[in-house]
């Protein structure tokens, strides 16, 4: 099978990396031609537009940053139409059902190409180690025909086939808005709670044996807590993009975003405040200048107190 990969950034190039140990014939583009160089070493071709890329090839996988870009690379790049008839595009890019959906209906459909989506989680270490959590949605004949191809990059008991085509994008965005929303949620517990004058790591094992524990707070916030990384894998500006277009579906299927809309601000504010290339957990900073503290952890782990005697015990050591 001959595959066509466009977009060659922070997950994509993994992605496609794994593609060519797998065995698959790639074809890679990129704007940044130097991207694909170490595509290049291991065996892929070189395409200097999306038309080429597309031209040729079974299947075509786009890994691009916002649905604007993909529409720009599908249409007037024209990868939407070189692709050949009976060719398969995968959108795996965090984007809207109606951009796929306008491309499909009027490029795609008609000359008998299919589409699907199949967006990812997992992170930059995910897409790495070839571990990436998929969400396809799309036609099922489809889907067994790219399971082979998406079975290379994730890991295969977490490639899920969700629905429809634009179901994929669905479920990607409800992950991201909730995963933030977390975030934003927990920081402002912390923020709180150690400005009230208990200790971080005390508050956080408290947080964690209780019924408002989450695995935010258990595991994804570690690299915080612990090394003070704020994931620069994953760039503020797709944060917010994912927060805008997670919003956007609420306003398109009539379902009120209170919170969701909150979030999504709190994240645009510590966009114009670290950057746009700031790292995707940038807005704990926020409840950190709030708590006059960074969140780290102290090396030992939290005392614990009898509820009897409420006598601390000495603390111990770190696992
Ligand atoms: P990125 O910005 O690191 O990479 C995007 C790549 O697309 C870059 O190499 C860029 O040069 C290329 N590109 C941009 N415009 C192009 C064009 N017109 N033609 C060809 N190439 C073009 O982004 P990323 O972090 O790899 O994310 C890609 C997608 O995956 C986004 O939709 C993002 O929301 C989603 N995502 C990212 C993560 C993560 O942890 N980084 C996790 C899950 C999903």
């Amino acid at each position: 099978m001959t595959i066509g990969f466009i977009g060659l950034g922070n997950m994509g190039r993994h992605m496609a990396r794994n593609l060519l140990d797998a065995g698959f014939s790639l074809t890679v583009h990129d704007v940044r031609e130097e991207a694909a160089e170490e595509h290049l070493l291991r065996g892929a071709a070189w395409a200097s537009t999306p038309a080429a890329c597309a031209a040729e090839v079974d299947v075509l996988i786009t890994m691009l940053p916002t649905p604007r870009i993909v529409e720009q690379v599908l249409l007037e790049g024209g990868a939407a139409d070189a692709l050949r008839e009976g060719a398969l595009w995968i959108d795996m890019s965090t984007s809207t059902p109606e951009v796929a959906r306008r491309i499909d209906a009027d490029r795609l459909a008609p000359r008998g190409v299919r589409a699907m989506d199949a967006p990812v989680s997992g992170m930059a270490k995910g897409a790495e180690a070839g571990t990436l959590q998929i969400f396809a949605g799309g036609d099922p004949a489809d889907f067994a025909r790219a399971l082979p191809v998406l079975r290379a990059m994730g890991a295969p008991e977490r490639i899920l086939h969700v629905g429809p085509n634009g179901a994929g994008y669905t479920v990607k965005l409800m992950i991201n808005l909730l995963w933030f929303s977390h975030l934003v949620a927990a920081s402002e517990v912390l923020a709180m709670g150690v400005k009230a004058g208990v200790s971080l790591d005390v508050l956080r094992t408290s947080l964690l044996a209780s019924p408002a524990a989450s695995h935010f707070l258990d595991s994804d916030m570690l690299s915080v807590l612990e090394r003070g990384d704020y994931d620069d894998s994953f760039a503020m500006v797709l944060a917010c993009k994912d927060l805008g277009l997670a919003v956007d579906l609420g306003r398109d299927v009539g379902v009120s975003t209170e919170l969701s809309a909150l979030v999504e601000q709190i994240y645009r504010r510590a966009k114009s405040r670290y950057g746009e290339l700031a790292g995707e957990m940038s807005p704990v900073r926020l409840y950190e200048e709030l708590a006059g503290q960074e969140f780290r952890l102290a090396t030992l782990t939290v005392p614990v107190a009898t509820v009897d005697s409420g006598a601390p015990v000495d603390p111990a050591p770190a696992a």
